[in-house]
């Protein structure tokens, strides 16, 4: 791909001191340069409130990079390219005094502006009113907010409500970096790019789908920030219902981002409510007490630093989700996503139906079926568990499961996979919003997951026990073994 002179514009990296900015965006822009998907006339405005100059920048860049890019792909005339289109401008992000320093920085040029938002989301209204006084609201220039926007509807509103008093909403760039993954991406192409697959996708051939994000680490020192959202707003909210909007949406009418957009809302309406009886069956909410992973002891969540022993915030959540539309009537989507969980995996697995008339022996009813397991990480990539012929005369006409596999990183040797960054921050360089959450999807999750947890709030139950190192509360196998399934 090359990028053309359109495509050059002003980075205003916000927040550009913070932990994802130097972990993760200036390392996304660098592969971005290495991979010549940069223009040459883009630079990158970092803004902070550290009292630094340019060069001051320039010398934390370098030493982040030399921290977070291997040494092997740390080409040092990349390098000098990439430091050179930094500068740094300090400001209280709160306080207009700083933006005419940006707009004049940005003035001498017609490349558009993009603000990053890397910072918390209390300052986005201010950012984008003092972007706005400062004359800097106009297309083509754009936002990009990072997560979490709102810890409810009505915060999100009041978020998105400031934003928008400034910004046009094709103007703005809703991150959910799940959408940014090679694999999440492919599930457009596996759905409608094969007709194999395509033709298939419904609940006449599909039992049910489950979607599974494990974490192994814990709250990583970050107690109080995590209390305050817990598992449900942290990662059902965005990251899993985006993948189930992606996995169950109808074909959009094309590839353009209102298109998709448009179906991804179709099946976030189509969720059913999550209330009394069903709520009961259909949840588990868990918190993880003292166990071991990895032969290692670990704390209970309300051991870490700095725990209030009251908190009864989830760090587990497992759910029954199901979609009142014709395609999906009947077939259950299971998510399950978790702290300190036995093994870091992200995964989707679209268990197909049975054929109609089984002739096989009785106890093979199980490989029988075909299973679609698309990995997120480790190791990006698909596999197709497929029914086979087991090999050899003494086995008649015996079954065996075997995998049909496409490992992204072994498929494609000569490239590396790119970071969900990477494909974010070059889209909205490109201005396509079609990888980035539009205000109803991000309102209409929040409507979902907000009567879950307020029916929670309700129930005065506290969250279900589980040891860390282990899948979750005992209920949330009972939650899909009462169907007669099992987690994959
Ligand atoms: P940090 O707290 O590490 O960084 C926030 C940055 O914003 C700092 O540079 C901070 O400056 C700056 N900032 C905050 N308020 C002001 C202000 N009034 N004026 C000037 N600068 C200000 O946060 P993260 O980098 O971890 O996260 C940034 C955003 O990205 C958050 O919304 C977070 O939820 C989201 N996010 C982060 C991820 C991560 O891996 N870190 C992953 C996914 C999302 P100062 O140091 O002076 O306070």
């Amino acid at each position: 791909m090359t990028v053309n002179s359109q495509h050059a514009c002003n980075l205003a990296l916000f927040g550009a001191m913070g932990d994802l900015s130097r972990r993760k965006l200036l390392k996304a822009l660098y592969y971005l340069d290495r991979a010549s998907l940069l223009h040459a006339d883009t630079r990158i405005i970092g803004l902070a409130r550290n009292s630094l100059d340019d060069q001051g920048f320039k010398e934390v860049a370098i030493e982040n990079l030399q921290r977070f890019v291997p040494t092997s792909e740390l080409d040092d005339t990349i390098l000098q390219r990439f430091v050179a289109r930094l500068s740094y401008i300090a400001l209280d992000m709160t306080e207009i005094t700083g933006y005419q320093l940006l707009a004049d920085h940005i003035a001498a040029d017609s490349k558009p502006m993009v603000a990053y938002m890397a910072t918390p989301p209390s300052v986005f209204g201010d950012i984008c009113a003092n972007l706005d006084k400062v004359g800097l609201s106009h297309l083509p220039n754009r936002i990009v907010l990072e997560k979490p926007l709102g810890k409810d509807l009505s915060s999100s509103q009041e978020i998105n409500d400031k934003v928008a008093e400034h910004f046009k909403e094709q103007q703005i760039y809703r991150i959910d970096h799940y959408l940014g993954k090679e694999t999440v991406q492919n599930l457009i192409a596996l759905r409608f790019a094969n007709n194999l697959f395509g033709s298939q996708w419904n609940q006449n051939h599909i039992d049910h789908v489950q979607i599974t994000v494990a974490e192994e680490v814990g709250v990583e020192g970050r107690w109080s920030y995590y209390d305050k959202s817990g598992q449900m707003r942290d990662m059902i909210q965005n990251h899993l219902l985006q993948l189930l909007c992606l996995i169950a949406m109808d074909p959009p009418y094309d590839l353009s981002a209102d298109s998709i957009r448009d179906e991804k809302l179709k099946v976030l309406r189509a969720l059913k409510p999550m209330t009394g009886e069903r709520l009961s069956q259909n949840s588990v909410r868990g918190q993880y007490v003292a166990g071991t992973q990895h032969g290692k002891a670990v704390p209970g969540y309300l051991e870490e630093e700095g725990a209030n022993l009251q908190s009864t915030t989830e760090t587990f959540v497992a759910l029954k989700a199901e979609i009142g539309n014709w395609r999906w009537a009947g077939v259950p989507f299971y998510l399950r996503t978790g702290k300190r969980m036995p093994s870091k995996v992200s995964e989707i697995i679209i268990q197909f139906r049975q054929q109609p008339h089984y002739i096989f022996a009785p106890d093979q009813r199980n490989i029988a079926s075909n299973k679609l397991i698309i990995r997120l990480q480790p190791d990006e990539g698909m596999t197709l568990q497929i029914a086979t012929k087991d090999q050899g005369l003494d086995k008649g006409m015996r079954l065996r499961s075997g995998p049909l596999e496409l490992n992204f990183s072994e498929a494609f040797k000569q490239d590396r996979i790119p970071d969900a960054y990477e494909r974010l921050l070059l889209e909205v360089m490109l201005g396509n919003q079609s990888l980035f959450v539009r205000r109803d999807e991000v309102e209409y999750a929040w409507r979902w997951v907000d009567q879950i947890i307020q029916g929670w709030e309700n129930s005065n139950e506290p969250p279900k026990k589980y040891q860390a190192g282990t899948w979750g509360p005992v209920s949330s196998i009972a939650l899909i073994s009462r169907d007669g399934r099992s987690w994959n």
